[in-house]
């Protein structure tokens, strides 16, 4: 007798950050995940990433639950809130364990030291290891760092839209941060522990979060959890080359909309982003086609 394969169960997941309504962007990266989801059979999570208590705004973990509803995108089992899953991410500092260290150095400190170190070109804020050895005398600690190995780390992985993407996580990424100043848990940490706790297999996300995948998938190697597949979608932008945001003034959901404007406005633009160009005189037929479509979308990515 032959033992029958079966693959792994699919499961995907939105992670939307309640800063504010949902909007183009958030929708498109929220449609991509919810299709591939449900062309997998799998089962598709909501997660609301309030970590970040300065950024949150209230109501608006509810407003986007609202909103993926009158979408017609119905998450299976509850969501999750980040902020009460807080016990995951001691559990994974406590397992990090001497991978991580205290810093004390400010945002200023780091760059001053970085400009003395690389130039005017330094871009992004690397850190440059000032409390990788011991914290200086008489300094407290602020954060908390990962360190990752040096002078070289290189992580590579493939995305389903992407290709290989690598990354020298040393030079790159630099020790990055899990536990903040302010006293908030770290993105990185959060969703690598949330992720890995759900069990979720494939990430699909907006490409905005692709330079963070190599430190997430770091983290993952650290705590002994598989690797998901990701997915990252092409980022919206403005017409100003700018990331829609509430800041760059992406125009907020509104759930009180017809089902017309829903679909004029909000459903097929959607689609119309990720390449689907559809049409449907309602939300149940507009899932109804838009299913096949993001299956030949995804067919004719070589990558899949
Ligand atoms: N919470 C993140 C955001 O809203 C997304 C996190 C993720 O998908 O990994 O940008």
């Amino acid at each position: 007798m032959t033992a029958s394969y079966s693959p792994p169960p699919y499961i995907g997941r939105f992670a939307p950050s309640p800063t504010g309504p949902l909007h183009l962007g958030s929708l498109v990266a929220a449609m991509a995940s919810y299709l591939d989801a449900r062309s997998h059979n799998g089962t598709w999570l909501v997660r609301i990433e309030d970590v970040d208590g300065d950024r949150n705004v209230d109501g608006a973990d509810r407003h986007i639950l609202a909103s993926l509803q009158r979408c017609g995108m119905l998450w299976d089992g509850e969501a999750t809130w980040q902020s009460q899953r807080t016990g995951l991410y001691e559990a994974a500092l406590a397992h990090l364990d001497d991978h991580v260290y205290p810093c004390g150095c400010s945002r200023k400190e780091i760059a001053d030291a970085q400009l003395a170190l690389r130039g005017r070109q330094a871009q992004a804020l690397i850190y440059p290891g000032t409390c990788r050895h011991g914290l200086a005398p008489g300094r407290a600690a602020r954060a908390l760092r990962l360190k990752v190995p040096q002078p070289h780390h290189t992580i590579a992985f493939v995305d389903r839209w992407h290709g290989i993407v690598t990354q020298n996580l040393s030079d790159e990424a630099g020790d990055f941060v899990i536990k903040r100043a302010d006293g908030y848990w770290a993105y990185q940490l959060a969703v690598v522990a949330d992720d890995g706790a759900q069990g979720v297999t494939d990430i699909v996300r907006g490409a905005d979060l692709l330079d963070s995948t190599p430190r997430q998938i770091y983290l993952q190697q650290l705590l002994n959890l598989p690797q998901p597949r990701y997915l990252h979608v092409p980022l919206v932008v403005n017409e100003r080359g700018e990331k829609l945001s509430k800041q760059t003034g992406a125009p907020a959901f509104d759930n009180g909309a017809s089902v017309g404007e829903l679909l004029a406005t909000a459903l097929l633009p959607a689609a119309r982003l990720l390449g689907m160009e559809l049409s449907a005189a309602s939300i149940a037929e507009f899932w109804r086609v838009a299913l096949p479509a993001w299956q030949r979308l995804m067919r004719d990515q070589p990558l899949v």
